[in-house]
Order: structure tokens, then sequence, then C-alpha cells
């Protein structure tokens, strides 16, 4: 039908007002034929509609006039085409059934009706019968011999609001039937249901607890899968997330939420390939064509060919097509800049794909007539002749896919794109019949079974398979469960806020009602009868009704929920204590924790065996019982007072240690003390480009060193400036290639990375390395690279720098970016590189709380190495500046190398030796301290505190979150931020303090 309208709209657009512009974009052809629907259901004709498009009133709006006359002249086309066709609308089949019946001398088949006795169920008691089906009792009612209709009401006279609608619907059959005998039932006395509420911090904590509850239903009360419903408040997120954490539990459910049918696979293909096939695609039509899953191409094949083309510039249809011929093709930058030999192989065989699907589009453009178009996309695609996707047929491709899905236990996907074939099989049938033999442009064929892939959606639940059933409310509540769960009912959701207002507004239902005999509802019109009749059956249909919301405050539940919850007989219970033994226990992952928590039970051998199970499943017990309690517990106090532990006994620490447990000495224990590391998967991060620039820096830099030591040092200036001349992505991309054969930074060599995150690495390495060897005007004679990479101690290293604290010594290590000296090698310089940029006042607020004290350490440790030299500045350089500056710039540096320059050579000029020399001492001192601390197994989740100004607060990015309660309530707020000149006083009094004490 939406075809069919769609068809209308582009043939007939002189006869339109307005609807001529809809005709572009297809989805709103299964709107219309919506609307059309309701036409019919309340007996509204095409001149009712003119009618009331011609009332003269100035309170209606020109557009809901011009509307309305639209509709007057499609539903006129829409049924004559019907008539020409020789086929029948669905929507009008009870008119047809009711002309039939009334017609004894035309149709004696139906003779045997006189005989018949009719029991009518389910109509009434949720919405007014439509006009259409009132037509049809009334037909029946003259023809049978008797009619029984039930009707859901209450007593006569009672006011109950969820039997509003049965009751007016009762009255009506007493008006058109006055004969008719009423007869009340006399039902068993109704058996509330058993209601629990159920009110979680999260959605996660929410979906948990009803997995482990489902699954204690299914295992320890002998209830059936069937015999649970679970109905969504909300299904745009609840959905997936329910679907994951039925899946950790092990719970087999259908899932029914209306998925619409064209976001499957299957569908978004062919939508996509019919795009194609119109003259002007665009380049993001190819890429999410060949994104869909169904082309037979591998993902990196795929990424490859979309860098090459934006390397290429190839954005658009035609350049598209040429480029796909490949004849005589310019290697793309992208493709220079990468080594790999499988970006021509991978391009190859995507152009190669596309070409043949060009192919079969132009084809299909030829094919003049709607009909010829389709049978052309019918056989060719849908058929068994072409096999373009990777030797398949499209079927078989969508097999194959099944079965991946199947296999991957996306059960519910799996059977979504079975759905969508046979489906679209069906559409394919049923246009077969609505296209005629006319001339149609392939634009125009495109919008038209666009139409109709729009319109299909899933069928309902299927009642005989044994599996929970996941729906919408308003899907489960007609289903005979024994158990209902009510999911995410929070104010916003619970109850529901009825039906969109879809493409005929409800003013414009309002003023058809009001200009023709028919009374078309208003969608909002029996909204809270609707919700009170489903609070009843909620509450009286199953055995027990289960309502939970991720929220524990009142007032983000409804006034239904609210009462629920207050009501005496309620269970209520608000999760959140991870002490206690909830459903969630159900689960191995939730148990462990639970044990592990929960101090009166692990005082039994029974749980206390089970934890040391699960800890030997880890391997090597690291930790003790008491130990592993403690740890959990009172992450906060954490002490370990078994100084056998190796964690408390550093004999050799890095600063980065040292300052990771200023941050939090928690987060040092974790990772220092149990030694947990993430899995290092191989990828493109922020971290790993730090260092790979670090590296190309690296080599660069040791490049000049090497030219250097073969020069007098009065040549240094000339042949520093000469290197600093060949800088650029040629001299560079050698390194590259050179260091993306090293372990760790294979990523980088992967076509897609270096084409286009390489080449602004390279970008940004260039400028780093140009900005930072050039001469600075305080400099007579210039310092020059003399240690790159500067490891401590030294492998052969027989004086290393040890730090003694309380008569034991520590030996330091550390990684120095960067030294320069001069040419007589008296002073130097360090450098660090950082990724972002930090001003010296935090530079100093990191000095005085022990989170930034490399540079300051570097310079003792140099110096103990080089005792002649004496140190002249110590820098940090950024890889990384204002984004917002940097939008039309591969590199990160937005400064001019002028900038640049006069910037660091303030820096340098503004740091005095002594002053120097100071922070170094003060560093040493909080290292020290640290250490100390470290000794005695002080570990707490106390993380440093500053305010946002200051850095802020390590838990941000923390990993550990999940284990040391960092958002406990009662937090101290963080502190204000400091000023200059209070950092300054800190550092010296504790200085002091430390000097006093000494002696
Ligand atoms: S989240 Fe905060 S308190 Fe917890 S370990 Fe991490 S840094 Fe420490």
């Amino acid at each position: 039908k939406a075809m069919l309208i769609q068809r209308l709209l582009l043939k007939h657009e002189d006869k339109f007002r307005r609807f001529q512009r809809l005709a572009q974009s297809p989805a709103f052809a299964a709107e219309m034929a919506e609307v059309m629907g309701d036409f019919y259901r309340y007996d509204i004709s095409a001149e009712d509609l003119r009618f009331a498009s011609a009332a003269e009133e100035s309170s209606v709006r020109e557009i809901t006039q011009d509307k309305l006359a639209d509709f007057a002249s499609l539903k006129d086309l829409l049924e004559d085409s019907f008539t020409q066709m020789d086929l029948v609308d669905r929507d009008s089949n009870l008119d047809r059934a009711c002309k039939i019946i009334e017609n004894p001398a035309k149709y004696p088949r139906l003779n045997f009706l006189s005989t018949l006795h009719i029991f009518i169920y389910g109509f009434g008691s949720e919405r007014a019968l439509t006009v259409q089906e009132k037509n049809i009792l009334r037909a029946l009612s003259q023809r049978v011999r008797s009619m029984t209709i039930y009707v859901l009401a209450d007593e006569p006279g009672s006011r109950k609001l969820s039997f509003d609608i049965g009751r007016r619907s009762l009255l009506d059959i007493k008006t058109t039937y006055p004969e008719a005998e009423l007869v009340k039932l006399s039902c068993p006395a109704v058996m509330p249901a058993e209601v629990k509420v159920v009110l979680a911090d999260s959605l996660n904590d929410e979906l948990n607890y009803i997995a482990g509850e489902i699954r204690a239903l299914l295992f320890e009360k002998k209830y059936r899968r069937r015999d649970i419903a679970v109905g969504l408040c909300e299904t745009e997120t609840t959905t997936a997330e329910l679907d994951a954490v039925f899946a950790e539990y092990g719970i087999d459910s259908y899932m029914d939420t209306g998925r619409q049918l064209n976001q499957s696979s299957c569908l978004r293909a062919l939508a996509q390939i019919l795009e194609l096939s119109v003259d002007n695609f665009s380049f993001a039509t190819v890429m999410q064509y060949l994104r869909c899953g169904l082309s037979g191409l591998r993902e990196t094949e795929i990424d490859v060919f979309e860098n090459v083309c934006l390397s290429a510039g190839v954005d658009n249809a035609s350049a598209l097509k040429r480029f796909c011929d490949l004849e005589a093709r310019q290697l793309s930058p992208y493709e220079d800049i990468s080594d790999d030999s499988e970006i021509t192989a991978a391009v190859q065989k995507v152009c190669a794909h596309l070409q043949q699907i060009f192919a079969f589009c132009a084809e299909m453009r030829q094919q003049r007539t709607a009909q010829s178009k389709l049978a052309y996309l019918f056989q060719y695609l849908l058929g068994e002749i072409n096999t373009i996707f990777n030797e398949k047929t499209f079927q078989e491709q969508v097999e194959a896919e099944k079965e991946l899905l199947l296999q991957q236990k996306h059960e519910q996907e799996a059977l979504n794109l079975v759905a969508a074939w046979n489906a679209l099989i069906d559409l394919t049938l049923e246009a077969q019949v609505v296209l005629q033999d006319e001339r149609m442009s392939q634009k125009h064929f495109t919008q038209m079974f666009m139409a109709g892939l729009g319109g299909l959606t899933q069928s309902s639940i299927p009642v005989g398979i044994d599996r929970v059933r996941v729906g919408t409310l308003a899907q489960i509540i007609d289903f005979p469960a024994k158990v209902i769960y009510l999911v995410g009912a929070d104010s916003d959701h619970f109850p529901a806020s009825g039906p969109k207002e879809g493409f005929l507004r409800d003013e414009e239902r309002e003023w058809l009602s009001f200009h023709t005999e028919s009374k078309l509802p208003n969608r909002l019109d029996n909204l809270s009868v609707n919700q009170a009749l489903i609070n009843y059956r909620l509450q009286t249909q199953p055995e027990s009704l289960r309502v939970s919301a991720a929220t524990k405050s009142e007032d983000n539940l409804s006034l239904q929920v609210q009462e629920w919850k207050n009501a005496a007989e309620t269970d209520c219970t608000l999760l959140g204590d991870d002490g206690e033994a909830d459903a969630r226990w159900n689960i191995f992952k939730y148990a462990k924790r639970g044990l592990i928590f929960n101090k009166e039970k692990s005082s039994y051998s029974l749980w206390r065996n089970a934890v040391s199970i699960i800890g030997r499943r880890k391997g090597k017990e690291l930790i003790k019982n008491t130990l592993q309690l403690n740890f959990f517990q009172q992450p906060a106090i954490f002490t370990l007072r078994d100084c056998s532990y190796e964690v408390m006994q550093p004999r050799q620490i890095s600063i980065s240690a040292l300052q990771r447990y200023n941050y939090c000495p928690f987060q040092y224990f974790v990772d220092y003390g149990l030694n947990l590391r993430e899995r290092d998967i191989a990828e493109d991060n922020p971290r790993e480009q730090g260092s790979f620039i670090h590296y190309l820096l690296e080599q660069a830099l040791n490049d000049l060193r090497g030219r250097l030591q073969q020069v007098e040092k009065h040549e240094f200036e000339k042949v520093t400036e000469r290197w600093r001349q060949q800088i650029s992505r040629d001299y560079l991309i050698k390194f590259y290639k050179q260091l993306v054969t090293e372990p760790g930074f294979y990523i980088y060599g992967r076509p897609e990375i270096s084409g286009m995150i390489g080449e602004r690495l390279i970008q940004h390495t260039a400028a780093t390395l140009k900005f930072t060897t050039g001469k600075l005007e305080a400099d007579a004679l210039g310092f020059y690279p003399y240690a790159m990479e500067w490891k401590f101690p030294r492998d052969d290293d027989f004086n290393p720098y040890i730090l003694e604290v309380d008569g034991e010594g520590v030996v330091l290590r550390g990684l120095i970016d960067r030294v320069d000296v001069d040419p007589d090698l008296e002073k130097y310089r360090l450098y660090d590189f950082k990724r972002s940029e930090r001003t010296n006042k935090l530079s100093q607020v990191g000095l005085v709380d022990g989170t930034d004290i490399q540079l300051p350490i570097y310079r003792k440790v140099w110096q103990h190495a080089n005792p002649q030299m004496q140190v002249d500045a110590s820098l940090l350089l950024f890889f990384e500046n204002r984004a917002e500056n940097n939008k039309n710039r591969l590199s990160h540096i937005y400064q001019t190398e002028d900038e640049y320059l006069r910037k660091l050579n303030n820096k340098i000029k503004n740091q005095k030796t002594d002053q120097l020399e100071r922070d170094s001492e003060y560093a040493i001192l909080v290292a020290e301290k640290s250490i100390r601390s470290i000794r005695q197994g002080v570990f707490p989740a106390k993380p440093v505190r500053r305010s946002d100004n200051d850095g802020g607060s390590p838990c941000r990015y923390c990993d550990y979150r999940g284990l040391c309660y960092y958002d406990a309530p009662g937090l101290p707020p963080a502190p204000a931020t400091i000023d200059r000149e209070e950092l300054e006083q800190i550092k010296r009094r504790r200085l002091l303090e430390a000097r006093q004490s000494e002696l």
C-alpha cells in the first residue's frame, strides 16, 4: 500500500496541493498508509474529507485544509488503483465482509450463518468499537442464530476508571441491541498479585538483579521460562543492555520490542544498492553499503579503500566510478606513504566488487518500465544468477550472515535477518502486482521501493517457544505470564505517554471529527483509562508483579509506583550494599565479590574455602585472606602490616612510580604491589602516539649527534643549521619506516594508520625538531644534543645514584628524554617531552605534592653522573597545544617558529641555577618521604587533593574506581586553588623542617 501511495504521489503530482513535495521522501508513504487505514476504520469518505477541507473558518490553518484536500484526492486515486488492479485494500476487509453478509440473495453460500452461535471476545474494553466493527456486528446480528459479546466491565453504577471504556461499550451495545439479554458473569474473586519493588542506582544494577532473580525462579521455584514476562518501559537503551545481561546469566529470551526490519543488514544493503542505482549517489552511500555487513568484503579491506579514496580526494559518484576503473590511476598520497603491500590488493578487490554493483545498477537503469526493473532486481540480485558477494549470491550471503549470528549466540539478530529476508521476498512479489507496465525513472523506482521497505516491521511474539518474553508493556500485558517484570518504571517512562501524534495532527483530527459525522478518536482520549486498565491487569493477572527502576528517589517515581512501593504488603528492596547477598549473586562474578565483602559469610569455612578456590583459580595466591579482606573492605585506610611483602622493601624505584604513589598510594599498590596490568593490545592511542614521536625524535637527534661528533666544535652551528634545513617529511620517513618494524609500533605500519595519523606524527616531529634545535638569542655558543633517552642507572654504572633513607639505600631509576650541552661541555639543559602543556604554576603544584618530581630529580642524577657540568635549564617540551587553534593544521604546534623560540628563550632566562638546585633538593625530600611510607606499608585510597584548576583528582582517569569506593559519600570537597606564594611557602617550610631535623 505504501508503494502504491508513493507511486500515486509521483505520478499525479498535479493533483496535490502539498503532498507532491513529500514524494521525495519515501518514509512518509508508510505513515500515510496508516492514516488512510483510519479513514476506513471510521468510515470517512473522500467527500467527507473534501467537505472538511472546504469548511470556511478562520481558526483552521491553510495547511490543514490543503492536507485534507490532498488526502481526499489520494483516497480516490488509491481506491481507483485498487479496483483497476483487481486488488483489495486490507483496511477495507471488514467493509466488504459487511456488504457480503448483508446480501444473502447474492451470497447463498452464507446461509449456514442462520445456524450459527457467535461468541465475541476482546472487543470494546481497551478502546471503543470502530465504526467498521460496529457495522459488521450489526450485519452479523441480522443473520446468525445468536451472538454473545463479552465485555470487560464492572458493576453498573461503579465508577472504576479502568472499566470506563468497557462500560461505554456496554451502553453502546444496549442502545444498538435493545432486546439483548445482559448477563453478569460471576467471576472468581480477583487475586491481587504479590508486588515487589526494586530500586537501584543504575540500569546495570537493576538488570543484573532482575536476571539473577529470574535465574532463581527458573532453578529453584520451577517456573518455566514462558511463565515469565519482562515489560520494558523504555526500549531504546534497555533492550540492548538486557540482551547482554541475559547472555551473561544464561537466560534464553525472546525479545520483541518492535524493531524495524529496515535496520537489518539485508534490507540496509538492498536500500543502499537501490540508492547507488540513482545517478548522483554520495560517497557516504557507498561506504554505508560496504559497511552494511553483507558485501562479502573484510573490514580491513573496506577501511583501506576508504582511506585511499579520501586521500585521493574521491568524494562523489562520477569520481568514484572513474576511480573504480583503475586504469591509469594515480597513487594517492596515502598509498605513497605506506609501504603495505596489501593496500593495492584490497583496493582492487573493493573496486572490482563495486564495479559489479555499478554494472548491475546500470543494467537496472536500462530497464524502462517499473515491472522490468523489478523483474531484473528479482532475478539478478535476489535470485541465483549474480554471484557478486564474494562469489556468493545475495541469498547465500544472508544465509552465511545468519549462521555467523547464530554461532555468536545473537539469535535475535539472526531471527530478525531471516524475517527481513522473507519480508523482502514477499514485498518484491507484491510489488510485481502493484507496479504497472509503465515507464519509470530509476529515481522514482528507488523511491517507491524504499517506501515499501520503510513499512516492514517484525511480527509479534510467538507464543509457542519456552522463552522468557521481553517486549513493550503493551505487548507483555496480553501475554499470560505468571510473573511479570516491569523494568525501568521511573516517572519518565511509566506510565507511558501515549502514541505519537503521527502524520495527521491532533488538531486536524479534531477538525475532521467536527466537520464530519464520524468521530475520529483523539489519540489522547483514553490515555488515563488505558493506563488504569493496564495497572489493574498488572495487579491482577500474574501471580507476582515485580516493578523496578534505576532510581532511589521517590520524586522520580510515578504516583502509581509510589503507591505500590508504600503499600504495607509490598516487598521493597533498595539495591546498593554489596555486602548483602541478593539476586545478583546468582552469577559467579557477583557472588565472588559479594563473598569477599560479607564478613559474616567469610567467617564460615565453607565460604572461606570458596574464596580460596577462586583465588587459586587465578593462579598463584598473591595475597592472604586477611589482606584480601583488608584490601577490599577498607581501601581508604589500607595498610600492610606484614613486612615480608616485597612491595614494602623497594631496592630500586622509578621516579614515575614515586609520582604514582604521591598521586594515590592505593593506585601505586595495585600497579606495583599486585603488578596488575591491562592486556596490551596494539592500537593507536594518544599514549602510543607520544611514544612514537619520542622515538622519531630520538632517531633524528641521534643522527644530528653523529654528525656533530665528526666535526670540530666551531663547525657545530653550521652542521646543525644544514641538518635543520633537511628536516622534512622525506627526511623523517626513513626513520618512520624503520620504527614500524620495532615491537610495539607495528600498528603505525598499518596503511590506515600510516596514511592519516602517521602523516600528522611526521609533521609534528618535524616541527618539534626544528623549533627545539634553533639557536636562541641568549646563547652565545649554542647548545647541542648530547644524550637521548638516557636511562639510569646505566648498566655499567659502578656509582649509580642511590637515595639513602633512614640508613638504607634505594637506587633511583628513570629515563631522561634529552640532554643538550654547550660545545665546551660545561653547561647542560634537560628536556622532558610531555603530551599536555603545563604552566609553571602547575609544575610547582606537582612538585609540592610530589606528583611531578621528575625533572628536579633527573637534574640530581645527571649532576651526580657528570659532576663537572653545571645546570643551565630544565625544560618541558610539549607535543600538544591548544587544539582549538589547530583545526586547519596537521601538527599540534600552533605557534610560529619565532614565537616558540621567544617563549623558550624567556623560560631559559627565567631559570636560575640556585632555584633549580633548591627544587631538586625539595624533590629528593619528597621522594624520601614517599619511600618511608611505602616501607611502612601505607597504601590508602587517598588521592592527592587539589582543585580542578591545579590539575584535579587522579580518580578521573583511574582504572581502579570499582575497587576503592572513590565516590563514597562524605568525601571532603576539593580544596580551593592554591596560589604561587603559598606553594613557595610550603616548599620553604618543609625544606627548613627537614634541615633542622637533620641537624
Ligand atoms: S580511584 Fe582515586 S582513590 Fe581510587 S585508586 Fe584510583 S586514584 Fe586512588
